[in-house]
């Protein structure tokens, strides 16, 4: 954890948690994500300095704290400007919004740790004219509100939480999710990226991201088979989520229970719009219930 890999002529990144990417150009040098939190930032900016690169921008690739805790630190201590997808710009400077949409009112203590809210800081929007030569990105929406994924002139994609590694997959069996049409497109995009190299924000780097992209998109079809399953003779959100819990055996704590809830919440969404889920009103009670052409 924490050392500087080279992975082309102008690129590295620096293995965390969430793995932070570093673009060189003309004696200074762009950070993709911030690590979450300041101990993070300044392990990747002292590398980074080791180099003898200044660093100039980071590049946010959405907005969550694991990826973008590290930024009011690094805008701080090197005066860096700092840039983000659309909507994740105003996200990263109002950290308190994340809880509250996880949530869906003023979110609990719990719900406001570093893990979920991030340092704020400010952010401006991303666009092409902020770019380095050399860097290019493409829109991955899906699994925030806007995301992006950046592309180096040297062959390197960073993929940020496009895509999930197989390990963390195969493990909680479920992804975040804020918007699954959004994420699919995604997804398809992503699979069909030309590059040397492709580096996800919580897996090791891979030469071919096209397996990884197939097995993320199946991951999503098989949860919407399993909300299906679960949803057939019509149950309550919290009804579902106690089905998904004991099924994939996670662990019930509140925060478990907002990330699984939102994530949950938006496959409904999905399969609403798609016509396989409906919604049935028992009483004063607000039921999901599969819909009969999908069972
Ligand atoms: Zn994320």
């Amino acid at each position: 954890m924490y050392s500087l890999n080279q992975v082309g002529k102008h690129t590295f990144y620096v293995d965390s948690f969430s793995n932070i990417g570093i673009f060189e150009y003309d004696g200074k040098c762009c950070f993709i994500d911030s690590g979450g939190d300041a101990s993070s930032a300044q392990k990747a900016l002292s590398l980074a300095e080791e180099r003898g690169l200044a660093l100039e921008k980071v590049f946010l690739t959405h907005s969550h704290a694991d990826h973008i805790g590290g930024a009011a630190f690094l805008r701080e201590k090197t005066g860096c400007s700092v840039y983000a997808p659309g909507v994740c710009a105003a996200l990263v400077e109002n950290t308190f919004l994340t809880p509250v949409t996880l949530f869906g009112g003023y979110p609990t203590e719990e719900m406001r740790s570093r893990l979920i809210m991030g340092a704020p800081c400010r952010c401006e929007k991303l666009s092409e004219s902020v770019l380095p030569e050399g860097l290019k990105y493409i829109r991955t929406d899906g699994h925030d509100f806007e995301q992006a994924a950046f592309g180096t002139s040297d062959g390197v994609w960073f993929c940020a939480d496009s895509v999930v590694g197989e390990q963390i997959l195969e493990k909680y069996k479920i992804a975040f999710v804020h918007n699954v049409e959004e994420h699919l497109k995604s997804l398809e995009k992503v699979k069909n990226l030309k590059g040397r190299l492709f580096v996800p924000s919580h897996d090791s780097p891979c030469e071919d991201i096209k397996p990884l992209a197939e097995k993320n998109i199946g991951n999503v079809y098989s949860v919407c088979d399993m909300v299906k399953k679960f949803c057939k003779d019509g149950v309550s959100v919290d009804e579902l989520l106690e089905s998904i819990f004991s099924a994939l055996n996670i662990k019930l704590y509140l925060t478990q229970y907002e990330l699984i809830g939102q994530t949950a919440r938006s496959y409904l969404s999905y399969l609403k719009k798609t016509g396989e889920i409906e919604c049935v009103y028992k009483g004063s009670k607000l039921l999901w219930r599969t819909a009969a052409k999908s069972s």
